[in-house]
């Protein structure tokens, strides 16, 4: 990989890492007599995210269920099972429980994380470990997490406060692929009683180890209705991304991991005749708008550590990488620069956001205990580097939100980027031999992004009354909105539509499972005066998630709320370019 200018302002991250340096980290191990704090599982916090749209017979998961973890044929033969042995580890989960055929289910994980809550063990330094009900799956199965934590006060405002990192790992948002999800079972396992507890002293843990559990039964990627839950981040129409949101939006996580897995063999094997070979494939947000700082951080205080901590471990690791299901296509791309995944997302809230894939998709239960201990070993080292930054990311979390705020009213936004096209050599596997088998592939690299298309920056968004459900999801993303208290005037730009098609989202796998497809529109922007009424809404940009803000509400990307219908039309919207004068209130 050639390296890539950050174009970092290295003044101030100077200053920034200046800054951190000086504030000593509290280390002191904690008495080992002090109290167990064992909480009860906590009542579901209200959930202001939006109500569930219904399935249409379209949204049908898109792959048939197979309760089978073991596929019918071995996906390859010895030679090349052979550069994969098992790591000399031994892992407590259901799945690993003798004669256990498939993965951990539902109900087992269910019991598993109320064992860590209530099994009423010393847990030194008192620990409160705590179940999280987030709501139920499509299908009726809890959603949960565990937030492990020696904070006092353990209610998420609290949390906020009290100024420790919160770290939030996310497993299985795709249901056929479980490493992930039974990785975080022994992370958590050793956050509640083992190796992992000294850590709490200066982060906070959240842990989602299942967020898709209706594709997990089912053995399916999508949800229940056929959505993909990693590309619903921003539209927030399934109850599992919305889950997601929810603890993002609560806890503020500095850093957020989502695991899974990605396809061994099946493309791989028609497009190149290779199997492929990275223990671990590693990216961090890649979107338009990310605050630099972020991704220097992301890339010196955790994925290098990672990539080191990996290769320790004997595991090997690339940048994420996938590609199309259109076997004619040849070119590779690293994971998508949209702002609709997980990683992007988490991303623009600005946290340091990672996606950590194992290889796993399409071989059942081959080589589960690597794949395991690959998650294991990626998702210890970025809790460790959390534990050693902790202080230093509560001041880059402050730094880039005052940062993001600042950007109001001034400069350019980026409506769209997209990747660069370039050419890589990368390492598979010959599919007989099992030897490395380099190949040169068109590649279209996330590390340096094109604008494709950009707009003064506005002060705000203005929002038309009638847009509720536009601002029930916002605010499910966290996004502060306002409210017309009397009717005025706000200075601005309107959208003028001049094109519009039917469409279906893409990423650089094809067509996203999603539902509906969505209107593309082409729009020029008209300078006027906003008839502002009351009771109409208005997003300011001078506040942390401004960059999130844009993402929905710049109409003509194919993830905004406008072509995915949240937003009724370009008209319910314009660009406040002046900060209003009229009186403003908060949503109630
Ligand atoms: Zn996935």
């Amino acid at each position: 990989m050639t390296s890539f200018d950050l174009n970092v302002r290295a003044r101030a991250w100077s200053l920034a890492i200046a800054l951190a340096g000086l504030v000593a980290c509290s280390t002191t191990p904690p008495p080992a007599s002090a109290p167990v704090v064992i909480a009860k599982p906590a009542a579901a916090p209200p959930v202001k995210a939006p109500e569930r749209v219904a399935p249409t017979p379209s949204e049908a998961p898109i792959s048939t269920p197979t309760p089978t973890a073991t596929p019918a044929q071995p996906p390859y033969g010895p030679a090349v099972a052979a550069r994969f042995p098992d790591p000399p580890v031994n892992y407590r989960t259901p799945a690993f429980e003798p004669g256990h055929r498939g993965f951990t289910s539902n109900a087992e994980l269910q019991s598993l994380l109320r064992n860590l809550v209530h099994d009423g063990r010393a847990t030194p330094g008192g620990t409160t470990v705590m179940l999280l009900s987030l709501g139920s799956s499509q299908s009726g199965v809890p959603l949960e997490a565990l937030l492990f934590t020696r904070n006092a006060e353990v209610d998420a405002a609290s949390l906020v406060r009290a100024g420790r990192p919160t770290v939030l790992l996310i497993g299985q948002q795709h249901g056929d692929e479980p490493a992930g999800s039974e990785a975080l079972m022994v992370i958590a396992q050793e956050l509640a009683r083992g190796a992992l507890q000294p850590l709490l002293d200066r982060v906070n843990v959240l842990v989602l180890p299942r967020a898709n559990p209706d594709g997990a039964q089912g053995n399916f990627r999508v949800t229940a209705s056929g959505i993909d839950a990693n590309r619903d981040h921003l539209l927030l129409k399934t109850p599992e991304a919305q889950a997601q949101a929810q603890l993002i939006r609560d806890y503020r996580p500095v850093v957020v991991i989502d695991a899974h897995e990605y396809t061994v063999v099946g493309r791989y094997l028609e497009k190149f005749g290779t199997v492929q070979r990275f223990d671990a494939m590693v990216q961090y947000a890649m979107t338009a708008n990310l605050p630099e700082f972020i991704t220097k951080a992301s890339e010196e205080w955790f994925r290098q550590p990672m990539l080191a901590s990996l290769k320790r471990e004997g595991l090997t690791a690339e940048w994420y990488y996938t590609t199309s299901t259109d076997i004619a296509d040849k070119k590779v791309s690293m994971g998508g620069t949209q702002p609709d995944t997980g990683r992007n997302v988490s991303g623009l809230t600005n946290a340091i956001s990672f996606l950590i894939e194992t290889r796993g998709v399409g071989i059942g239960r081959l080589h589960l205990k690597r794949r395991v201990h690959t998650h294991v070993t990626a998702m210890t080292s970025v809790l460790h580097s959390a534990a050693d930054h902790a202080s230093d990311l509560m001041k880059l979390r402050q730094y880039v939100d005052n940062e993001v705020s600042a950007q109001a009213c001034q400069g350019e936004a980026v409506v769209e980027a997209g990747p660069t096209p370039s050419e890589y050599v990368l390492l598979m596997l010959d599919a007989t031999s099992g030897a490395d088998k380099p190949i040169t592939v068109a590649w279209d690299s996330a590390l340096a992004l094109r604008t494709l298309k950009s707009r003064t920056r506005p002060c705000g968004y203005w929002l038309a009354a009638d847009q509720t459900d536009a601002v029930l999801r916002l605010r499910g993303l966290g996004v502060l909105v306002q409210q017309v208290a009397d009717v005025g005037v706000m200075r601005g730009e309107t959208y003028r539509e001049v094109a519009r098609e039917a469409g279906v989202r893409q990423d650089v796998r094809g067509t996203i499972a999603d539902a509906g497809g969505v209107v593309l529109v082409q729009v020029e922007t008209v300078p006027t005066l906003i008839d502002a009424a009351a009771g109409s809404y208005y997003v300011p940009l001078d506040q942390p998630l401004a960059n999130l803000a844009i993402a929905a509400l710049e109409p003509d990307t194919q993830n905004s709320y406008v072509s995915n219908r949240i937003l009724s039309g370009v008209t319910s919207e314009a660009r406040v370019m002046m900060r209003p004068e009229i009186k403003l209130v908060a949503v109630p």
